[in-house]
């Protein structure tokens, strides 16, 4: 077996790039833990590949490591782990097609000066912007925006190392490969780099508002398809709102009242325009979008079709006052655009996501199975990247395109190499 690097899997050589072995790993939640075999962290497509081809040769599975901000047991693997922050970069940029390419290790936060200077920004962005870039397509990361798909909707072309010790592409013409590389829990191989659609360069103006849960309601519809980012944390108490450092409305009581965003694009002739003001911002699309959170919490997000939106929030809110009363974190509620991943949690169908936040430390998994059994009726999709209940047979039901996922898989990766048990149980 060889590759267009000219050497194939009898010459992986130990060790192929500086290894750390038994360095225990734990994700930013700190409710995920690992102790790898080895570790590696390679700083060039030829070190990655090497590794691969190591641990193939060695019968040891892989799994990499973005930034680590998933909070379900995805990252897991006794064999090696791939730490790809060195692989990091915007590779090229076309404007006219409206396209950027990054190396996989590449941060959120990264696209924006670069694809900016080219007159370009990513089409929407979530709460943070810490992930690297195939972290987060991996999980199907999203923002809010019902006309707006998640950052696996955006991905065009990958090129990454496959389960033959491999360096493939898989392009637009391949749209069967493409939508199982959309969304694949880092199943299919190791990505290298990646191509993603994105817009020309807009500035945003932020619209911030503290609405009473019955003007939320009444603005439901109008709202969702009126701006282009709608989203709200709804608060079920007073405290609410400082669990997660959001400024409280001024003067009022925050209890039953929603931190309410909205971000439409503006024109600006030049950025003398710009403005900091606290809740009327107004600045380039990356500078509005969040940027991070140093506190840990624990989150389960569940994806509800569009038209279940409102009944779905309304059931959560009922279980917090009823059953619940002890979770005081506000509830994020946000919309996606439908897409063609075969594992996105948005495949065919617009939707509406709900978030609840918890604290480390605290028992919340009653909540947790309270929230997951009271929304079955909507037919919940859920976060891969946070705490879920998911089972293969929930997937078999709810993902109509599961099996072309899983022969897509099987081809690249026959072995099982980038399988962990909890993927395994999944999608094995
Ligand atoms: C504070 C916080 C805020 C968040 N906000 C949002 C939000 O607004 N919207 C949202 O949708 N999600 C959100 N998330 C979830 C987060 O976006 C996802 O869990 C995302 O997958 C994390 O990216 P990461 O780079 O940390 O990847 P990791 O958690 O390190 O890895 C995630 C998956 O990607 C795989 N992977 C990583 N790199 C590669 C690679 N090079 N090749 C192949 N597979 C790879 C890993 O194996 C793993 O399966 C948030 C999480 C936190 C902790």
């Amino acid at each position: 077996m060889s590759n267009a690097t000219g050497r194939g899997l009898a010459d992986a050589a130990f060790p192929p790039v500086p290894f750390g072995t038994d360095v225990p790993w734990s994700n930013w939640g700190g409710n995920q833990h690992a102790t790898p075999a080895f570790t590696v962290r390679p700083t060039t497509e030829q070190e990655a590949l090497d590794a691969v081809r190591f641990a193939i040769k060695e019968g040891l599975p892989v799994r990499a490591v973005g930034s680590g901000h998933s909070s379900s047991p995805l990252v897991q693997t006794g064999g090696v782990l791939m730490d790809m922050s060195a692989l990091a970069g915007i590779t090229g940029t076309d404007p006219g097609r409206r396209r950027a390419r990054a190396r996989a290790g590449t941060t959120i936060n990264a696209f924006g000066d670069p694809l900016w200077e080219q007159g370009l920004a990513l089409a929407n962005q979530g709460d943070i912007d810490k992930q690297q870039i195939a972290g987060a397509l991996s999980t199907s990361t999203h923002g809010s925006g019902i006309g707006l798909g998640s950052f696996s909707s955006a991905l065009r072309w990958v090129r990454l190392i496959d389960g033959h010790g491999e360096i493939v592409e898989i392009g637009e013409g391949q749209l069967r490969e493409l939508r199982a590389a959309q969304v694949a829990l880092g199943t299919l191989g190791i990505f290298l780099e990646v191509e993603l659609a994105v817009e020309d360069a807009y500035y945003l103006q932020e619209e911030i508002t503290y609405p009473e849960w019955d003007e939320t309601v009444a603005g439901w519809d109008a709202d969702i398809a009126g701006n282009r980012h709608y989203s709200f944390l709804w608060c079920p108490g007073e405290g609410s709102a400082e669990l997660l450092d959001l400024p409280g409305a001024p003067g009022e009581r925050m209890a039953n009242r929603s931190y309410t965003k909205r971000y439409n694009v503006v024109e600006l002739k030049d950025e003398s325009g710009i403005s900091g003001v606290e809740g009327k911002r107004l600045d380039r699309s990356y500078r509005i979008y969040p940027g991070g959170f140093t506190t840990p919490f624990h989150e389960l997000e569940y994806f509800v079709p569009v038209e279940h939106g409102l009944a779905a929030t309304e059931a959560i809110q009922d279980l917090i006052r009823t059953r619940h009363p002890e979770q005081q974190y506000p509830v994020e509620v946000r919309w996606v655009k439908a897409d063609e991943g075969y594992l996105s949690q948005f495949q065919g169908r617009d939707t509406t996501v709900i978030t609840l936040t918890t604290e480390p430390g605290t028992d919340y998994w009653a909540f947790f199975r309270d929230a997951d059994a009271l929304l079955q009726e909507f037919e919940p999709r859920a976060h891969w990247g946070k705490i879920h209940f998911m089972s293969r047979s929930r997937l078999e039901r709810l993902y109509p395109g599961l099996d072309t996922f899983l022969e897509v898989r099987r081809e690249f990766d026959p072995r099982g190499v980038f399988l962990n048990d909890h993927t395994r149980a999944l999608l094995g």
